[in-house]
């Protein structure tokens, strides 16, 4: 018999459209996104193993090539996770490989920091991203299926660490409700006979090779042709069309990602006789605010200076609680909010933008 191998990463997408895991070939995306992540993981072992933070993490910025503000602010979040809830997970094993038979699939699955309690596994999952709509849960499930296959434990308790958005979610599982699990998503992805298109799709890593986005792509191009912007166009129309044409804008703008990867990678490529595709650098001069606020407080008075800054809401609030005492964060960051409130230092800017919504939630 033939064994399908299923990574639990792509579960997320396959509880959504099991056929995901039937396109043919899966694209090995090196993005800035997945190298920054690598990055992030490994400040992330450094914290389980020696239960603090690297001081410099300027090697492990250069070494991924990310940038080192992000680096700091997710992996600040891990540290103050780890201070809390590292008991959790007494002497445990870091970026550990697993994997297990179901039906006619082979699971594959490489935990962050994975711990055996008694007749328990306690995992977690460090996501360097920010939280998306599409659900983790089966994936954690995937994890969770591993490591009661592997150690026979009674119980899982998962949890996923939300480093951006500062926060997490854990669910706990009997072995029994796992293997039921497993039962069911084998039995899912073998009578799945058709693609499930919807949001979930923007991170299939089966995008481009699935024919039911080519269909949409193929259909979309087709009407924005026939658009004759001179004769009076539908609203209806317009509307209709618009959710479709984001999509082949994602598409676009992932292929512009894998372009710039590609020649990151494999240096300039020939268009043809005359043209070539590069990457050109542009220099731009950036301001150090700390070495020139002297200088420009010499030229300008406080209220045409501030007219020339903002501050960056985040990198302030994160900066006080880096200052504030242990346990005092929060506290610290609502008491700064509240006396910026008090001297009308803060203003609401509305943002319009066009988006596809449910009409219950207008409604709402
Ligand atoms: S892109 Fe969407 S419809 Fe196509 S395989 Fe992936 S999840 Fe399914």
């Amino acid at each position: 018999m033939e064994y399908k191998m299923i990574r639990a990463s792509t579960l997320p997408i396959i509880a959504y459209c099991p056929k995901a895991l039937f396109s043919s070939e899966q694209i090995g995306e090196i993005s800035e996104v997945a190298q920054a992540g690598r990055a992030v993981h490994k400040v992330c072992e450094e914290i389980v193993k020696n239960g603090d933070r690297p001081e410099d993490l300027k090697p492990y910025a250069e070494q991924y090539g990310c940038d080192i503000d992000f680096l700091g602010r997710a992996t600040w979040y891990a540290l103050q996770y780890w201070r809390e809830y590292g008991n959790a997970y007494p002497d445990p094993y870091v970026e550990y490989s697993l994997q297990a038979a179901f039906g006619r699939f082979i699971l594959t699955g490489h935990v962050d920091v994975l711990s055996i309690v008694d007749n328990e596994a306690h995992l977690l999952d460090w996501k360097s991203g920010y939280r998306t709509e599409v659900d983790v849960e089966p994936q954690m499930k995937g994890y969770a299926y591993l490591a009661a296959s592997k150690w026979n434990v009674k119980k899982v308790i998962a949890t996923v660490v939300w480093l951006q958005d500062q926060t997490f979610q854990s669910w706990t599982w009997t072995a029994e409700e796992l293997g039921r699990w497993a039962i069911d998503l084998s039995n899912q992805i073998i009578s799945s006979d058709r693609h499930v298109v919807g949001e979930h799709c923007r991170y299939c890593p089966a995008f481009f090779n699935c024919p039911a986005q080519k269909a949409i792509i193929r259909t979309t191009v087709e009407d924005l042709l026939s658009l004759d912007e001179k004769a009076e166009i539908e609203p209806s129309r317009i509307a209709r069309l618009y959710p479709a044409v984001e999509r082949v804008a994602r598409l676009c703008e992932t292929f512009r990602r894998l372009a710039r990867q590609m020649v990151e990678k494999v240096g300039n490529i020939p268009i043809d006789d005359e043209n070539e595709l590069t990457i050109v650098s542009l220099q731009r001069e950036k301001i150090e605010p700390l070495k020139a606020w002297g200088i420009i407080s010499e030229k300008l008075d406080d209220e045409t200076l501030a007219k020339c800054v903002s501050i960056n809401k985040g990198a302030l609030l994160r900066a006080v609680a880096d200052n504030a005492p242990r346990g005092q964060k929060g506290k610290e960051r609502s008491e700064l909010m509240e006396k910026l409130r008090s001297a009308g230092a803060i203003e609401v800017e509305e943002v319009r933008s066009l988006r596809v919504v449910k009409r219950k939630e207008i409604e709402r």
